[in-house]
């Protein structure tokens, strides 16, 4: 199988697999005292100077969490503790959106959804007009979107929030060790992470929080006080392990990954535009992440297309939910049709990915196209 799925997670990298069954094969838990305890503290504190190097920041600013959805609640949760306006786009992974809803639903404030372009771009005129309307607690826009890799531009929606006085929190989760981010220039207060997107395992992943930054201290977990209070329960040293290895590996390579697999997304398209004319690559026209294509095949459904190319491991636009047959929402939001939102594709190509692939899947979908359209006149006569 050929496997371009990476938004969705990506395969463990060697580092992350050497450094997690190094920890498996010790004991030890990290907030004891004895010498197993302080090995296993140890392979933590090494993790979290690994994620800093990579982010840009201090270790200290890290909260080691089970994802990125942990990661994104939590920092809702504390940035909207004293209610007001939570604004956020409407492009959001779940983890985002469906939280920001269910917190905004309890309690007496308001939940802004920032509209994008066709290109995926964020609009901004709801957020000036949310700030210049009350008191806006916390802004969350995402760095990159996990179904068409569109990149935000923070900086303006930044500006404006912290004019207004509120927190910004970005879901970073599919930007990390693709793309470099630098904390100490991007003047976010909040940061989510997932490991398994950049090769390390599922499970664990880390939420930054600036220090300085006016954050109020709200656990979702309360308990033995670990991670400074933030994130109680014995740390799972062995998946954070893994998180730091695969984070330093990321680092390493990601100058050449980055110009690798943006050249094979190159390939990718071009193979697919000019062998199937009609296909519309969303977000095209913006900034994108290196390996992400959502690719729309008007009037060929999505799961039919996928079923008829069983070698590629690739998924519909709104995969790494739920499996649920919902259609898209950031592809409706870009303003596709319901039809054409479940006639997308989406290839994510990460570090492993090799040209073969490319040409694999490009056969692969042209094949498929043309059983899927041939199934789809032979019912319609
Ligand atoms: N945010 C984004 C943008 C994602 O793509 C994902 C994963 O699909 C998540 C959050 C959730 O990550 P996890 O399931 O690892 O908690």
């Amino acid at each position: 199988e050929v496997y371009l799925d990476y938004n969705a997670t990506a395969p463990l990298r060697h580092e992350a697999l050497e450094a997690m069954l190094d920890a498996l094969r010790s004991v030890g838990n990290a907030s004891s005292v004895h010498a197993a305890g302080r090995d296993a503290a140890s392979r933590v504190e090494l993790a979290r100077q690994q994620l800093a190097r990579l982010l840009g920041c201090a270790p200290g600013e890290l909260i080691f969490t089970s994802g990125a959805t942990e990661a994104n609640n939590l920092a809702l949760r504390a940035g909207y503790s004293s209610g007001g306006i939570l604004a956020t786009t409407a492009v959001e992974h779940p983890a985002i959106l469906e939280a920001a809803r269910a917190i905004t639903a309890d309690g007496p404030g308001t939940l802004v959804e920032l509209p994008v372009d066709r290109d995926g771009a964020v609009e901004l005129a709801p957020l000036e007009a949310a700030c210049g309307q009350g008191k806006v607690a916390i802004v969350s826009a995402m760095l990159a979107n996990n179904e068409t890799g569109v990149l935000t531009d923070l900086e303006p929606i930044i500006k404006l929030a912290h004019e207004a006085g509120a927190l910004v929190h970005t879901d970073a989760t599919q930007y990390v060790g693709r793309l470099p981010v630098d904390l100490s220039e991007l003047d976010v207060d909040l940061v989510s992470l997932s490991a398994h997107k950049f090769g390390g395992p599922q499970g664990v992943g880390a939420l930054f929080v600036r220090r300085g930054a006016s954050v109020p201290h709200r656990p979702l977990l309360i308990g033995g006080g670990q991670e400074r209070g933030w994130r109680a329960g014995t740390l799972n040293v062995p998946g954070i392990a893994g998180l730091g290895a695969a984070a330093e590996a990321a680092r390493i390579h990601l100058h050449n990954e980055s110009t690798r697999v943006t050249a094979l997304r190159g390939v990718l398209e071009e193979g697919l535009t000019s062998r199937l004319p009609d296909c519309h690559i969303n977000g095209v026209r913006s900034p994108r992440l290196p390996g992400v294509t959502s690719v729309t095949l008007a009037g060929l459904p999505a799961d039919a297309l996928l079923a008829a190319m069983p070698e590629i491991a690739a998924s519909d636009g709104s995969a790494c939910a739920s499996g649920a047959p919902t259609p898209s929402h950031v592809l409706l939001a870009m303003g596709l049709s319901r039809p054409d939102a479940d006639s997308t594709l989406r290839f994510s190509l990460g570090y492993a990915t090799i040209e073969h692939d490319v040409e694999r899947a490009i056969e692969a979908t042209v094949r498929a196209v043309g059983e899927v359209r041939t199934a789809m006149t032979a019912t319609s006569e």
